[in-house]
């Protein structure tokens, strides 16, 4: 399968994502954490991204749809995976489509992830997330790990993200509605989007997760 996931900085999109593509058996394409693996690498995209990022603002277009489009264009990927932070405007989903139209393919679902904003900042601001993989991802309350400050995956330093600052994250919930929302009713168009409340236990919203898109899948 072929999905995309979106939903407000903060839903639940990388926790998610990581038990629905191990459920799936596709990779987790995370375009947050390919940039944040450039910026620890001090790479020179991570020092460009990094000057984005930090001010909440979405990354040029040129260089992320390249990087997206590389890592799609892996092996691992040939027969689907799960984009989650990707496309975050209209003009990277059109880049998206013209990509998996050149090649015959299409996408199977758009799963949007509906959470009320005073969650989303709840769940922002007790993130911590694993130096090592930063798709390693706890909260302070709703998923802390065993030993305070330690990755219960790799035994890494938690930390806070440095864009999961109370100013930055007001920009960046402010980017989401002007510039990914309308996403969502571009993939509307194309009868993609199936919309759940991400509410509720983790294992919950994946049960529901993986309902919606079996529903998804029923419906072709
Ligand atoms: P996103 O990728 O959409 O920005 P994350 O997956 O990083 O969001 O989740 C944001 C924070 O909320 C993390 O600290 C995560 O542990 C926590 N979280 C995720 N899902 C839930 C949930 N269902 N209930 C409570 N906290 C959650
Ligand atoms: P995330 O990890 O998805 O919360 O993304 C963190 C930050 O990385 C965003 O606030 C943007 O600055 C940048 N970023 C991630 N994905 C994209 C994208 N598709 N387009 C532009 N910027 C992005």
């Amino acid at each position: 399968m072929r999905i995309v996931l979106v939903g407000p900085p903060g839903a639940g999109k990388g926790t998610q994502a990581a038990f629905l593509a191990k459920n799936l058996s596709i990779p987790h394409i995370s375009t947050g954490d390919l940039f944040r693996a450039n910026i620890s690498q001090q790479t020179e995209l991570g020092k460009l991204a990094k000057s984005f990022m930090d001010k909440g603002e979405l990354v040029p277009d040129e260089v992320t749809i390249a990087m997206a489009k590389d890592r799609m264009e892996q092996p691992d990927a040939a027969s689907g995976f799960l984009l989650d932070g990707f496309p975050r405007n209209v003009s990277q989903a059109e880049a998206l489509d013209e990509m998996l139209t050149s090649e015959g393919m299409k996408l199977d679902a758009v799963l949007d992830l509906e959470v009320p904003e005073d969650e989303v900042v709840k769940r922002i601001a007790g993130r911590r997330i694993c130096r090592n993989d930063s798709s390693h991802v706890f909260h302070v309350s709703y998923k802390a790990p065993k030993d305070e400050g330690v990755c219960d995956v790799c035994g890494g330093e938690l930390y806070q993200r440095d864009d999961d600052s109370e100013e930055t994250v007001r920009k960046r919930l402010e980017v989401y509605h002007t510039q990914t929302e309308p996403i969502i009713d571009y993939y509307k168009a194309q009868g993609l989007v199936v919309t759940i409340s991400a509410l509720g236990k983790v294992e919950e919203v994946t049960v529901r997760a993986m309902e919606a898109l079996k529903r998804k899948d029923d419906d072709k």
